[in-house]
């Protein structure tokens, strides 16, 4: 077999027993990508010699795509931004380090949605990504190139970010297994950040075992970020030994069946995930989550509330791009900004500045902070009666590019995965079956409490058994 398929489970057993080296891994990659990227567009760049180079230096290491918000000392970060062209990473994220730390070694970087906001990585300002199981449609976002390297085989697995479904939904558009850790879980220290109070970094990969190591690898508490409890990392892949369906308690939201705009096909695959679910032994329980409603309009008030400030960084002065026309500090400010932030960028600068100014902050902010906490409330209260829920993980199967024009529907994309990113909870995504007609991938999104990723996880190969 050609070692670019292999995952990282199949990858880590060859390279023990001595069949292959991980230079020939990374040049088996190598290969894959000139081969394939100039159509996939998975990368935006592949860093043969720096990945030889780790790999020579540890040749036991498995390499890993990386989303391009994530700092690699000496690489570009770019964030698929045109302000941060040029910028070169003066560090190593602490997911980096991690990575390195446990034999996981960086070999590329992969395209997103500018800053993660978007659910097609058609918002990239360096080029286009498409979905390896159908090139006339979109692979998801933001995390789309790490889900179009995974599911096209370009990678053994990526690391992606998701802060209200950027892993999960790109992940279920393109055959992976995704994980959006609990809030806390990984550290963000050198992870350019969008919305600090939702962003997580998350494994995507070709199975659930897979993410159960890579998610050891990267989870831990960290001095550099402030958000990271002292909470042990379970040995993850070992709890998956014991995996089982058998009396697991199910819920099942009707919040997240009975929506408009759920897809037909995504439906049927859904009854028929928690159909097998039962069959294996598990328990389907009615839940109710009755804030679901509020989700999205909370979402889109403090995303883009805290994505306002954290943006103000790219002045022209300190990062990337600057402005040649300026004239004098303002309009370096101005230009430079103008000139370097796509449109949903500053659609979401303009809404952010919008609901946080005098006046507003009370009636929108204050307010969808309140209603946050409701939502939070309402899978405290679900978690009471099953240990997981089972949902849609996006409301359709890949769509076709330019196919959602306007960006409320394309917002609209996230309706299921965006409500467990405000709680704060762990969730997956995980491949359920094929569209009949389009045979296009889908997945299903598995949520559990938070700090339960074990439990996730397990949940999630079982059902990865029985599928
Ligand atoms: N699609 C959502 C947005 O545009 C979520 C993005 C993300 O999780 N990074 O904000």
């Amino acid at each position: 077999m050609e070692l670019y398929k292999l995952g990282i489970k199949a990858a880590r057993e060859g390279l023990e027993k001595g069949d292959f080296t991980s230079a020939e891994i990374v040049e088996s990659l190598y290969k894959r990508y000139n081969e394939v990227n100039p159509e996939i567009g998975a990368y935006l760049y592949f860093d043969i010699d720096h990945a030889l180079e780790l790999a020579k230096a540890s040749p036991k290491a498995v390499p890993i795509a990386i989303k391009d918000l994530i700092n690699v000392k000496g690489q570009p970060c770019t964030c698929a931004s045109k302000i941060l062209k040029g910028y070169l990473s003066p560090y190593d994220a602490t997911v980096i380090s991690n990575l390195k730390k446990n034999s996981f070694i960086p070999c590329g970087r992969v395209n997103m949605d500018e800053f993660a906001m978007g659910s097609s990585t058609e918002n990239s300002a360096l080029g286009v990504t498409r979905n390896p199981y159908d090139l006339t449609r979109v692979p998801g976002g933001s995390s789309g190139g790490s889900a179009a390297a995974v599911g096209g085989d370009m990678c053994i697995a990526a690391l992606g970010s998701d802060t209200g479904g950027s892993i999960r939904q790109p992940a279920s558009f393109c055959n992976c297994v995704g994980i959006k850790p609990s809030y806390g879980r990984v550290s963000r220290y050198g992870v350019t950040a969008f919305a600090s109070s939702l962003d997580q970094v998350g494994p995507m990969t070709k199975s659930v075992e897979d993410a159960a190591v890579l998610l050891g690898a990267l989870a831990g508490c960290d001095q550099m970020d402030g958000t990271t409890p002292e909470v042990p990392v379970p040995d993850y892949a070992k709890l998956l030994e014991r995996a089982s369906m058998k009396g697991v308690k199910i819920g099942v939201a009707k919040e997240y069946f009975d929506v408009t705009g759920l897809d037909p096909e995504v439906k049927r695959i859904t009854d028929e995930a928690l159909k097998k679910c039962e069959e294996a032994g598990a328990e389907l329980v009615e839940v109710s989550l009755p804030h679901t409603e509020y989700a999205m309009a909370v979402y889109y008030i403090i995303a883009p509330a805290e994505a306002s400030a954290n943006l103000a960084r790219f002045d022209g002065v300190r990062y990337g791009h600057r402005s040649s026309e300026a004239v004098d500090v303002y309009s370096l400010y101005t230009k430079s900004r103008a000139e370097g932030f796509g449109p949903e960028v500053k659609r979401r600068i303009i809404i952010g500045t919008f609901v946080l100014s005098s006046g507003y902050q009370d009636a929108y902010y204050t307010q969808a902070l309140k209603v946050r906490t409701l939502i939070k409330r309402d899978f405290d209260e679900a978690f009471k009666k099953c240990d997981c829920l089972l949902t849609p993980c996006a409301p359709t199967p890949a769509f076709k590019f330019k196919e959602l024009q306007d960006p409320l529907t394309m917002y609209l994309n996230d309706l299921f995965t965006i409500p467990s990113s405000l709680a704060g909870v762990c969730a997956s995504a995980v491949p359920a079956g094929f569209t009949n007609n389009t045979k296009l991938p889908v997945g299903v999104q598995f949520i559990c409490p938070g700090y339960e990723e074990g439990r996730l996880l397990s949940i999630s190969k079982a059902f990865e058994d029985i599928c």
